[in-house]
Formats: structure tokens, C-alpha cells, sequence
């Protein structure tokens, strides 16, 4: 039978502040020395204080503007109790039936199937919560380490309805996330450190009984550190719950762990192994006003906050295509790597800006000249050196040049190639590249003839052969032309020449 999967997504991601979430210990992912940032109130000693960082708050807000939700006017803090050795206060603090933003939604605007992108995701909550410590577990010598650099730095957590019906879908909303966190600078959200962290619920029923809300047995995967590894968990288990379902088995209500090496979900806890976690509100923090308005005084101005928000990857999309006339799917590369896209629009606006009486052709064809040398030809350099954008000694000034000088005819695209890899190398301007390299494309037709005549005459047979019908003759005179002037003719006007004495 055909059984239609629902899925719900629950992400975690590690807020980018300079200290953690309820102390002032630094923040930082890349200390490797155990329990180096840790003091009193996170390593959860008896009679300390926490006191709220404001900047974490800020961004758990920003996201929740950023995803078109209700922000709470009112909030606060709960303990949420369990106990786990990697948590040394006995609870965590979280949030429970207030949370700072509720009822958002967004499309899936880095599919180029509109089918999909105009799908839209509603998200239940946003919340703030605090991080737990990492347990090491030392297998020579079989033992558990703690080390609480960790503990106590913001986590956010969003919760999205269960909207969601394919891996691929819950896959793209997890890059969507990733990259809206970015942009925000809230998170590094790096998947592979820990600092993004998504659990999937996943059940499966009928159509009819999905379009009515009526589920089946959901069943949650943990331990998902990979994009990858959502969209193979949740395929994995469509496989796995069909096959049961098919055999009359019952699904059980449980949390599954995800093996990347096998490839398969296996159970960690059931439902009947649920805690009650005992929620109260944290006694030790004040509840919150969000905005000022005219009767509170909040922690922010709604204005403020809402003019902080940058420009958003759908927003930057939607500029591009209109403003480049660039495709759909070129736009959505370029949000990916928002660095990318602003050296490209450096590039365009100075090159357009240095070539003289332009038509709408001509910006566009500037414009493709521009999208093409930087996503394949530096691009490409880039990632054979494993160079990142901001490290390049090209800056959009200097490839703004060499753009001019292709656009001009003034060097070939095999001589602005060799250009570019001297300029990648040494970080030296084009125009005077061009010189040293003696690239200087050759398109004066006297100085080319006697090149083309001396061609002429040393191969007679091929001659021959062009004059009896073979076209490939042609390409094979101009490669030799190309070789004698070391790439520094115009094709097309050897073309033309070689067809002009040819034809007498
Ligand atoms: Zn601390």
C-alpha cells in the first residue's frame, strides 16, 4: 500500500554571542582545553545567579521577525528538570508555555521547482534555551569525562508543524534555516560542529488522513549531523514503517538514533521511558516585556529591531534576478554564498561603469561576462587551492579590468584564462599582466597576414583538402595561426582573413 509520510522538524542551533547564555563565560566553539570557560553559575555550583544575556535574546528575536512570527510581549524562563550527567544544575533552563516567537512561516525558496518553493512551512515556535555540557567517553581506558565549555551557551530551538512530506523538503527547510541563521549572524550553524542540530519526527498514513490531521505513530531520529544524513534517516524510515505497516506490525512510539555508516535508524528510548520534566518558571529570573511601548518598558524597540534585519536571502534572490536578469537557479546559488554575490555586483557596477555608451545588450552581456569568469574560472581556482572568497588577492576591481579587457577584444578567452591564474598567484592588475605576458590579442589584419600567407604556403594539403569541401581544415589553419601568434590573435579575424585569401 501507498502510505503518505508527514514530517516535523525540531532544530537547535548554538547562538553566536561573545558570552554564554546566563553567566559571562566566553563562548567560544574552537577551545580545545576542557572546562576552560566555566565558573560558578554554569557549572550549576548551589546559591549562584543567572543573569539573561540581552544580545541572545535580540537574535532569537531577529529569527522570529526574519520567519514572519508573533513575537510574545510577555515572556520568561522555566526550569525544565531532568537529570543527565552532562547537565550539572539538575534542569535546564528553557522556555515553556511563553515562548519569545510563535506562528511564523516560510517558503522553500532554494528550490528552483516553483511546485516546491511556493510551498510554505509553518513554524510553531522559536524559543531560548541554554546548552548542555559534552560527555567524552574514553574508551582505552574506559572512562566518562565532562567538559563544560559547552554548558550554559544560547541555544535556540525552532519547532515547525508537522507540513512537511518529503526527505527532500525537510532537507531544504534545514538549508533554508541554515543559511536565514547566517545572514543574521546568529549562528555558525555549522552542522558538522554541533552548532545546528536537527531531529525529525517522522509517521505515515493514508493521504485522506494526513489532509485531515489525522496521523500515524510518529516516531522521532535523533543524532542527525548532516543534511545527507535527514534526507537518508527520513527515507530510511518511509522504507522501514511501510514494511511494517505492510506486514501488520504496529509502529511504536519512540526515539531512534541514526547510524551514518549503516545507514539505518535504530531505538533508543520508547515512549513508555518518557520523562515528565516537571516544568515551573525559573525563579531566579524576573519575566520579560519585550517591546517598549506606551504603557511598558520593554527590553527593545520593535522599530529598531525590525530596521536591524539585513536583507534576506529571498529578498537578495528576488534583487538579483530583477537587477541581473539572471536565471532562477543562478540567483539561488549566489544567496548560498552571499560573499560571492557581492563581489560579483562589485564587478558588474565597475565594469559597466568603465566601458563607454552601453545598450542593454551590452550591460547584459557584461553582466554574463562577469557571472561567468567568477563562478567557473575563479571559482574553479578557488577550490583547486581551497582559497576562500576573502582571502583572494583579486579584488573586484582589478577582475572588473580583465573583464573590460575580454569585452573590448583586447585579450582572447584562453589568454584572459592564463591572466587570471597570474593574478590568483600574485594578485598583479591585468593591464599590466597582459603586457609582461605578451597577450595583447593581435587584431590589426596587416600585421596578421603575413602570419596567415606563411600558414598558407606550408600546407598545401590541407589547402587542398578546404578547397575539395573539408570545413575542419579551417579550425585546423586558425590553431595553427592561434599557436604561431602564442594565442594572441583574434580568431574571428583569422577566420575571416584565412577565407579572404582562400577564396581568390
Ligand atoms: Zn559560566
Amino acid at each position: 500500500m501507498e502510505y503518505y509520510p508527514t514530517i516535523g522538524l525540531e532544530i537547535h542551533a548554538e547562538l553566536k554571542t561573545k558570552t554564554k547564555m546566563f553567566c559571562q563565560c566566553l563562548n567560544d566553539p574552537d577551545e580545545n582545553h576542557p572546562n576552560i570557560n566555566i565558573c560558578p553559575i554554569c557549572a550549576g555550583h548551589p546559591g549562584t545567579l543567572p543573569v539573561m544575556n540581552k544580545e541572545a535574546i535580540k537574535k532569537v528575536i531577529q529569527m522570529g521577525l526574519a520567519l514572519n512570527c508573533e513575537i510574545n510581549q510577555h515572556s520568561k524562563f522555566d526550569r525544565k528538570n531532568y537529570f543527565y550527567p552532562d547537565l550539572p544544575k539538575g534542569y535546564q533552563i528553557s522556555q515553556y508555555d511563553l515562548p519569545f516567537c510563535i506562528n511564523g512561516k516560510i517558503n522553500l525558496f532554494l528550490s528552483d521547482n516553483p511546485e516546491i518553493s511556493q510551498k510554505e512551512i509553518s513554524i510553531t515556535r522559536i524559543h531560548l534555551e541554554e546548552d548542555a555540557g559534552k560527555l567524552i567517553h574514553d574508551q582505552i581506558n574506559k572512562n566518562t569525562l565532562i567538559d563544560l565549555n559547552r554548558a550554559g551557551v544560547a541555544l535556540l530551538e525552532l519547532v515547525t508543524e508537522p507540513e512537511i512530506h518529503s526527505a527532500e523538503k525537510a532537507k531544504l527547510f534545514g538549508q533554508s534555516l541554515q543559511l536565514i541563521l547566517r545572514y543574521l549572524d546568529a549562528s555558525d550553524a555549522d552542522m558538522e560542529k554541533g552548532q545546528m542540530r536537527v531531529e525529525v519526527n517522522i509517521s505515515l498514513s493514508s493521504k485522506e488522513d494526513a489532509l485531515i490531521k489525522k496521523y500515524g505513530t510518529k516516531v522521532e531520529v535523533k543524532n542527525l549531523n548532516s543534511f545527507r544524513s535527514v534526507e537518508r534517516a527520513i527515507e530510511f524510515e518511509i522504507q522501514r514503517q511501510t514494511e511494517m505497516l505492510d506486514s501488520k506490525e504496529k509502529i511504536k512510539q519512540e526515539t531512534r538514533g541514526w547510524d551514518d555508516v549503516k545507514g539505518i535508524t535504530y531505538s533508543q528510548r520508547s515512549k513508555e521511558e518518557a520523562q515528565d520534566y516537571r516544568y515551573f518558571p525559573e525563579p531566579d529570573l524576573p519575566p520579560i516585556t519585550v517591546f517598549t511601548n506606551e504603557k511598558e518598558t520593554g527590553l527593545f524597540s520593535f522599530d529598531e529591531l525590525k530596521m536591524s534585519l539585513p536583507e534576506l536571502p529571498w529578498e537578495k534572490k528576488t534583487r538579483l534576478i530583477s537587477q541581473l536578469n539572471i536565471s532562477n537557479a543562478a540567483a539561488i546559488n549566489l544567496i548560498q554564498e552571499p560573499k560571492l554575490a557581492d563581489f560579483l555586483e562589485k564587478c558588474v557596477s565597475e565594469t559597466q561603469s568603465e566601458v563607454a555608451d552601453q545598450t542593454a545588450e551590452d550591460r547584459q552581456k557584461i553582466i554574463s561576462l562577469c557571472y561567468n569568469y567568477l563562478t567557473s574560472d575563479l571559482k574553479g581556482l578557488m577550490a583547486l587551492k581551497g582559497a576562500k572568497i576573502e582571502e583572494l588577492r583579486i579584488t573586484p576591481a582589478s577582475f572588473s579590468q580583465l573583464i573590460s579587457l575580454i569585452y573590448n577584444n583586447k585579450v582572447s578567452s584562453r589568454g584572459a584564462k592564463n591572466i587570471l591564474e597570474e593574478m590568483f598567484k600574485t594578485g598583479k592588475e591585468p593591464h599590466l599582466l597582459i603586457k609582461e605576458m605578451n597577450l595583447e590579442q593581435v587584431s590589426d589584419e596587416s600585421a596578421l597576414k603575413s602570419v596567415i600567407l606563411e600558414i598558407i604556403n606550408q600546407n598545401p594539403k590541407v589547402i587542398a583538402e578546404f578547397k575539395n569541401g573539408k570545413m575542419n581544415s579551417l579550425q585546423f589553419l586558425i590553431g595553427q595561426a592561434m599557436a604561431k601568434t602564442k594565442g594572441a590573435a583574434d580568431p574571428q579575424i583569422l577566420k575571416d582573413l584565412f577565407l579572404k585569401e582562400l577564396e581568390n
